[in-house]
């Protein structure tokens, strides 16, 4: 069995910017793991915004220039404008902001590019090596032995559907036909679990009694539905046209009248484009997850616009989505793991870890021994503040660099010092999930005016660079 010093587990955007961070600070004895049968096209398109590509940037440059190159400004090349625009249900604009790269950069010291998941993880992937990227690795099960933990991973495991991760899977029976499944064994001094949402690994580390109840992920609450209308009358698509785009390349639709005392954002919202004749939206649904179980096209059509009509939402968009080709029809539930459950934030010692004298933590913590938590495995949620992806990569700067300094002093087997820098990277990150999370929950996120700039400025705006480097 190798015993590499690092090994990834996901080779989702996160668990591919870690490696690329260690092997450009010289550790090269790593490997990344990931389940999927092979690489292919999944997964919906991120925005990344300028807290995730300085990130990037201070992993690895040249990476980051490789994704800016991939990524794109404008979702639709045939509209004048620039701006997507979030307006009420009369179609008055109460925000709207720049899709422009330049425009962020000249703000926040850096721009905001949209790439497909697919695109992003296969240009990190060309970063690296191609021998230390393997699929077909599905991992189940973790060991900690006396100096290394032992990895163990299906090859040829049946593909089954990841809801929690992606919109399709490609689950074909014949695909799944006549394999024989065998197990393979990976070592590895240090662990880190990229492995998304729906994480193995953090079901494997919060299984003993006082934390199971945050190995799952939780519904959020809320339920994605995306579709396309294409026959649709000609009064109705002008009027979506001229009083919802009007000219924007995209729009997100939304009842602004906000209480904030009241429950979350607790109300529909969609997001529009048309291209070629075609509208297409993504609609957030606030929805208990036993009404959603077997809708699916004509159904899910009906169920979305009752939910519409319930909320208001003009007759001219109701009609729109009652047109929509059922076959285009698709749902995904949001999951999430809390940053915090409790009121404060409260880290044990680095001793009380060690000693295994934590029994009064009120929330399980990112790390156990050599293996620790990033990106949705470790806080994963709803994508309304565009911030899942964004965060996983400030992890991964984060966790590189300290990985980098731990392998400097020679401390692969130092288990103080181990969970000390685990810790520090939790203390680091965790605080800003906490605020990311709120933001994204909360009537906040669509507020306009001073207190979004604010946050924008919190968010964006922060020299990361000295941040992380100031850890080591
Ligand atoms: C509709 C939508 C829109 C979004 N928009 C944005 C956005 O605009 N901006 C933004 O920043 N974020 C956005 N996000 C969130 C973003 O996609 C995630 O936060 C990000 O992909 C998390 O990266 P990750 O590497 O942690 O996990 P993932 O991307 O989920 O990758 C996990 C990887 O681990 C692999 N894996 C899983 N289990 C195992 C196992 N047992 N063994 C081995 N491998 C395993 C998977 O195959 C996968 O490749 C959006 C999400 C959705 C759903």
């Amino acid at each position: 069995m190798n015993i590499y010093d690092v090994v990834i587990v996901g080779a989702g955007p996160v668990g591919l910017a870690t490696a690329i961070g260690l092997y450009k600070r010289g550790i090269t004895n790593i490997l990344v793991v990931d389940r999927t049968r092979a690489f292919r096209r999944v997964g919906q398109g991120l925005d990344l915004l300028p807290n995730g590509l300085k990130a990037l940037k201070y992993i690895d440059f040249d990476s980051y220039e490789a994704v800016k190159q991939f990524g794109i400004s404008q979702p639709n090349g045939n509209s004048k404008k620039r701006e997507w625009a979030v307006r009420n249900l009369k179609g008055e604009e109460f925000r709207s902001s720049s899709l422009q790269y330049d425009d962020w950069f000249k703000i926040y010291g850096e721009g905001k590019k949209t790439i497909s998941w697919y695109d992003l993880q296969t240009t990190l992937r060309n970063q690296l090596p191609s021998d230390l990227v393997v699929a077909n690795r599905r991992c189940v099960n973790l060991v900690e032995e006396s100096d290394y933990v032992r990895i163990d991973c299906l090859c040829n495991a049946k593909i089954e559907a990841n809801p929690y991760a992606y919109w399709h899977e490609n689950n074909t029976e014949d695909e799944d036909k006549d394999i024989e499944v065998i197990t393979q064994s990976i070592g590895a001094k240090l662990v880190v679990a990229a492995d998304g949402i729906n994480s193995t690994i953090r079901q494997i580390l919060y299984k003993e009694d006082n934390c199971s109840a945050f190995a799952q992920p939780e519904y959020s609450g809320y339920v994605a539905i995306s579709g396309s209308a294409t026959e649709i009358s000609e009064d109705i698509a002008e009027d979506v046209e001229t009083t919802f785009l009007q000219g924007n390349p995209i729009v997100t639709i939304f009842n602004n009248e906000i209480d904030r005392d009241s429950d979350a954002q607790d109300r529909p919202r969609i997001m529009m484009f048309s291209r070629d004749l075609t509208f297409n939206y993504l609609i957030h649904l606030p929805l208990p997850k036993q009404q959603l179980n077997e809708n699916s096209g004509q159904a899910l059509i009906n169920l979305t616009v009752e939910q519409l009509e319930k909320a208001d939402f003009p007759v001219s968009i109701q009609q729109l989505v009652s047109k929509s080709n059922a076959d285009s029809m698709a749902k995904r539930l949001y999951y999430l793991h809390r940053a915090t459950i409790s009121d404060s934030i409260s880290f044990p010692s680095t001793a009380e870890i060690n000693n295994n004298n934590n029994t009064e933590q009120k929330e399980p913590i990112w790390n156990k021994g050599r293996v620790v938590l990033v990106g949705d495995a470790a806080h994963g949620m709803p994508p309304f503040a565009a911030q899942g992806a964004n965060q996983g990569l400030e992890d991964a700067a984060t966790i590189s660099t300290l990985i980098a300094n731990l392998a400097a002093n020679n401390n692969w087997d130092n288990t103080e010092a181990i969970s000390e820098s685990f810790l520090k990277y939790e203390k680091l990150r965790r605080p800003m999930m906490v605020k990311i999370q709120e933001a994204t929950l909360k009537p906040f996120a669509f507020l306009s005016g001073e207190e979004r700039e604010k946050y924008n400025r919190e968010v964006y705006s922060r020299n990361l660079e000295k941040i992380i480097s100031s850890l080591v």
